[in-house]
């Protein structure tokens, strides 16, 4: 997906806390496109990063049809993975490195942008009906920030029960479990389905960011209800969580070890200075060229990048 996002002000995401806490972060509602709505969890306000992850959207639950499809034009990344997870519906992604792919519930699309890349992403020709998921976006370390894009499709995730729940472990590592996905930092992306009321046990690992993403259901960690739509930061720190779920409640654990590193973000791009989301921005205005390359398999038209106020400067 594309951020929305452009109110003239770089969102510099830095990593703040090194104790375990229990908080929402304040979410905002928005409609993408044609009329899916989102509910935009980072970065936000008061929290501008989790670990390495530095933007989440829970798009829907809605209904589509092929009157309100999802259609976002091509658009480029710098420095950033996007990872792509559904509970309900399809999507078909298309980019400059020529993939064109459906994902289905399940599955993780899995892009990174690394030096540049761009890619559309629209509703399979015809589609209708439920779309309910996740978009969420990894900064990428300042080692890899240039590394050549990609594109990877899994199928086939770390998948397990424990205490009732089934968890399947999206990108990085969870309870002696490894993603096959690649990933640059240290990280966690697990979802965890309880299909009956469970209390779950889950080691996790302490120099880890951590935080809770509500998608159905409710839960219960330490005394605290973590209601339905909800982004919860829970801090470092913690060894073990121990999470009390509903019946047909569905969340995703995400985090990781702080990048100690400043993280910029401009629309679409991630980087660690100004320069280099200028030079972005710039490349982009003169696209089409070698840099984010063309998806020629997508035929509406392009986004644009808003205005990057070159009197915004930061430290
Ligand atoms: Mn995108």
């Amino acid at each position: 997906m594309s951020n929305t996002h452009a109110s003239g002000e770089t969102v510099e995401c830095p990593n703040l806390a090194s104790q375990p806490t229990l908080k929402p972060v304040d979410s905002r509602k928005s409609i993408l496109g044609s009329g899916l709505p989102i509910i935009r969890h980072l970065p936000s306000r008061s929290q501008r990063l989790i670990g390495p992850w530095c933007f989440l959207d829970h798009i829907g639950p809605t209904d589509l049809t092929t009157d309100n499809a999802v259609d976002v034009g091509t658009h480029p990344h710098i420095g950033l993975q996007t990872v792509t997870w559904l509970f309900e519906g399809a999507l078909l992604h298309k980019d400059s490195l020529g993939y064109e792919q459906v994902i289905a519930p399940g599955q993780l699309n899995l892009m990174t942008a690394g030096h540049g890349i761009c890619h559309s992403e629209e509703s399979p020709p015809g589609f209708s009906g439920p779309m309910h998921g996740l978009q969420f976006w990894i900064a990428l370390p300042a080692e890899y920030e240039d590394t050549p894009p990609a594109f990877a499709h899994h199928t086939d995730l770390p998948q397990w029960q424990q205490d009732g729940a089934e968890i399947t472990l999206v990108v990085g590592e969870l309870a002696g479990h490894r993603s096959p996905a690649t990933v640059f930092s240290p990280l966690v992306g697990a979802d965890i389905v309880a299909t009956q009321a469970c209390r779950l046990t889950l080691p996790v690992p302490a120099d880890f960011e951590l935080g809770l993403c509500i998608n159905e259901g409710h839960a219960e960690l330490e005394g605290e209800t973590l209601k339905t739509g909800e982004l919860y930061y829970l801090g470092q720190g913690r060894d073990t969580l121990i999470l009390t779920l509903s019946a047909g409640s569905r969340i995703m654990l995400l985090g990781g070890e702080p990048l100690g590193q400043p993280v910029l973000l401009w629309w679409n791009f991630v980087g660690r200075d100004q320069e280099r989301l200028n030079q972005a921005v710039s490349d982009w205005q003169q696209w089409p060229n070698d840099r984010f390359g063309e998806v020629s398999a997508y035929q509406g038209a392009p986004l644009t990048a808003p205005t990057l106020d070159p009197s915004v400067r930061l430290k």
